[in-house]
């Protein structure tokens, strides 16, 4: 395993992300396959990965209690998890209580507080090593920096207490909202996660949000490197473009090593839902090659012909709200495929699973607020429809 460092803490280059876990078939977000999850954390943690992610809505609040029962076997001091406070979900309902809001229906009002003690009570800890404001962007920045609310100054006392060792904050937003958050608390924060591939260095302007991290003196971490699996699936024209430098190498180790050439990367967050997935992924990692510069023109190659694909990375934030359980990121795929050619088999709307069908979406856009890729899905599903019926 490679390592490198934050703040002098070493963590491992690969990082193992616990937003995708495998679920129980056919069962909803939440239904976390517990055997399937936890082989998946001991081959990681046999294997020298030390960084685990989660956060308090990953798998409909049930992430965090799956990593806190998944590790609690190994000793403390041998892994470090890193969290996030969800305020990019959050209102201010006055009185320092939080207001959930977005789309998970049934969850409690609460404080900051509250919301922090909680996290450490799902995980079973006394102290985050790594902790995160979630998704700091264009609409969530008020919130962070509201000083009724307190959010920031909030983490700086219980990182005074040692209930935070490390405090960062991840950002769908865009450079300009990074930096500004960033001047605004100089000093405060040690890393950033930003979603960075090869394909969003340009797609989603990531290599100016990278710089702005690194400009102020700060390491990066990746999130999103696979794009949730989609540039490990690569179109077959493109993959032979790729096949031809390096016969032996799948799509995913081409991203991965693609990260490992950028140096202010501290951890590439991977989001593994199988057993091969952390094998393939480890092998990466100990076969540390990150790509030459010719290889970066032949990814750039491939991302310019993927530039008009609709950005979706298959979070699934959206399925939980949506009325009709459409199965909203395989329909996307589903879109981006036939709409660029490559899956030349008709699309058989008749019969096809309910979940699958677009003509069924009613328009009502509570999708669409919540996506971090701002993607206009109730748009992307009327224009399907329309191509189908046509
Ligand atoms: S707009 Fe369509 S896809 Fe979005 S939540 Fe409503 S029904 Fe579901
Ligand atoms: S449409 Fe947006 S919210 Fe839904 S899965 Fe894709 S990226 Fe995530």
């Amino acid at each position: 395993m490679q390592y490198r460092s934050i703040s002098n803490v070493k963590v491992s280059l690969l990082g193992m992300g616990n937003m995708r876990l495998p679920r129980i078939e056919g069962q909803p977000e939440s239904a976390i396959d517990y055997a399937k999850a936890q082989e998946i954390i001991d081959y990681a943690y046999a294997h020298g990965i030390n960084y685990y992610d989660t956060a308090y809505r990953y798998h409909g609040g049930q992430s965090e209690l799956f990593i806190g029962e998944a590790l609690k076997k190994y000793p403390r001091d041998t892994w470090y998890l890193a969290s996030k406070f969800p305020g990019h979900m959050c209102e201010h309902a006055g009185g320092g209580v939080l207001h959930f809001t977005a789309g998970l229906a049934g969850w409690p009002d609460s404080t900051v507080d509250g919301v922090f003690n909680e996290q450490l009570r799902k995980c079973q800890v006394d102290y985050f090593d790594f902790y995160l404001l979630h998704n700091v962007n264009e609409k969530s920045i008020d919130m962070y920096l509201d000083e009724e609310v307190g959010i920031v100054p909030y983490l700086l006392q219980k990182k005074a207490e040692g209930k935070i060792r490390h405090l960062g904050f991840s950002a769908h937003g865009t450079a300009e909202t990074i930096d500004r958050f960033l001047t605004h608390y100089e000093g405060i924060f040690e890393f950033v996660q930003i979603q960075l591939n090869y394909l969003d260095w340009k797609l989603q302007d990531a290599k100016a949000k990278y710089d702005v991290i690194v400009k102020h003196g700060l390491k990066v971490i990746v999130m999103e490197g696979i794009r949730g699996g989609r540039l490990a699936n690569l179109p077959e024209t493109e993959m032979a473009k790729l096949r031809a430098i390096r016969p032996e190498d799948s799509a995913a180790r081409w991203a991965l090593r693609w990260l490992q050439s950028l140096p202010e990367v501290s951890v590439i967050l991977s989001g593994m839902s199988t057993f091969d997935q952390i094998v393939e992924n480890v092998d990466t990692f100990e076969n540390y090659e990150p790509a030459t510069p010719a290889e970066w023109e032949a990814l750039d190659d491939v991302a310019n012909a993927m530039l008009s694909w609709v950005p979706c990375t298959a979070c699934r934030y959206c399925t939980e709200g949506c009325p009709m359980e459409l199965e909203i990121p395989k329909i996307i795929a589903a879109y981006n495929a036939v709409k660029n050619g490559e899956n030349s088999a008709k699309y058989p709307l008749e019969g096809c699973d309910p979940s699958m069908d677009p003509t069924r979406c009613i328009g009502c856009g509570a999708c669409a607020g919540i996506c971090p890729q701002n993607i206009a899905i109730p748009d992307i599903m009327e224009q399907f429809a329309g191509m189908l019926g046509e």
